[in-house]
């Protein structure tokens, strides 16, 4: 069976009744199933109204469950979000960016998801509604649970996730490393969101790193250190990365990398204070 539901509270009340899938982009669902057994019984949330809108006020913004990685590339939001827009373009393909959505991204819960540092850089949270508990947020640190597990309920959907204002002059910027240029998993990310002084010193720096721990993570001894440290005398080496656990394996050893890490934190911690 097949919903394809164009209303919130449909689409909840099938959520509540429904023993399939969720499905937005079909992105990572469908590559998953064993060739030849699709889901049986499928709930499509691309029609459900609402789902598809970013808002952005001085109270904060709204980035709707549905709204695309193209529709988040060529958002006119302020340049807290450039690293957003910046691994919105990293992800897959331009066919990938059409279809992919940020929900699936986050529900799907890879450790190498590409959406994720930068949204706990932007203290993130995901709105989550089912009939039963209403409407919800979870902070996104304490909705990726693990790899591939959420604090997602089975009755729920997620409907938004939400970011509180920005501090002016915040500038952000992600750095990927993948084993070629273009259509890669992630083997490190990094996130860095800060803001300078006239002096060109930190007053505030957030840095949260993926695929490197079997949830990305913010790395708050680090962003403490670096309050008040001018940019040119930055200097971030792999003892500053205690709290990440990488693995080793053929895409790269655990200790390459720490060192690719400490580099990203070093590159996009200064392209950030460039564009805040
Ligand atoms: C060729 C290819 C390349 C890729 N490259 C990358 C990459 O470079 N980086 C990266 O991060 N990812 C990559 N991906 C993975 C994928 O494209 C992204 O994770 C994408 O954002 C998933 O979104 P989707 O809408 O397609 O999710 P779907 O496949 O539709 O769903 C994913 C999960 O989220 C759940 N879900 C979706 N929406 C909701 C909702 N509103 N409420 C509750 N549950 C929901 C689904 O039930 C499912 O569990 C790639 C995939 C492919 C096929």
């Amino acid at each position: 069976m097949y919903h394809a539901p164009s209303d919130l509270n449909e689409a909840l009340e099938i959520a509540r009744d429904f023993g399939g899938t969720v499905v937005a982009g079909g992105t990572d669902v469908f590559p998953s199933a064993k060739q030849g057994h699709l889901p049986d019984n499928i709930l499509d949330v691309t029609g459900v109204a609402g789902l598809k809108d970013i808002e952005h006020s001085s109270d904060g913004s709204r980035i709707g469950a549905a709204v695309t990685w193209s529709q988040i590339a060529k958002s006119a939001l302020p340049p807290a979000f450039d690293a957003l827009k910046q691994a919105a373009l990293e992800v897959g393909s331009v066919q990938i960016q059409n279809a992919g959505t940020i929900a699936g991204n986050l529900c799907n819960a890879s450790p190498a998801a590409d959406g994720v540092p930068s949204l706990l850089a932007l203290n993130a949270a995901v709105e989550v509604a089912s009939l039963a508990r209403g409407v919800r947020l979870i902070p996104l640190s304490e909705f990726v649970l693990g790899v591939r597990r959420t604090a997602l309920q089975s009755d729920e959907l997620v409907t938004a996730i939400t970011i509180p204002p920005v501090p002016p002059h915040m500038g952000s910027a992600f750095e990927k490393l993948g084993s070629r240029s273009y259509l890669v998993i992630s083997i490190t990310m990094t996130a860095a969101m800060v803001s300078c002084d006239d002096q060109g010193r930190l007053t505030e720096a957030r840095i949260a790193v993926g695929a490197c721990s079997p949830v990305a993570q913010r790395l708050p001894e680090l962003e403490a250190r670096l309050v008040g440290q001018r940019l040119t005398d930055i200097r971030i080496a792999p003892s500053d990365l205690a709290a990440l656990s990488p693995i080793d394996d053929v895409r790269g050893s655990k200790d390459y990398r720490l060192d690719v890490v400490a580099k990203q934190c070093e590159r996009a911690i200064k392209r950030a204070a460039q564009n805040g």
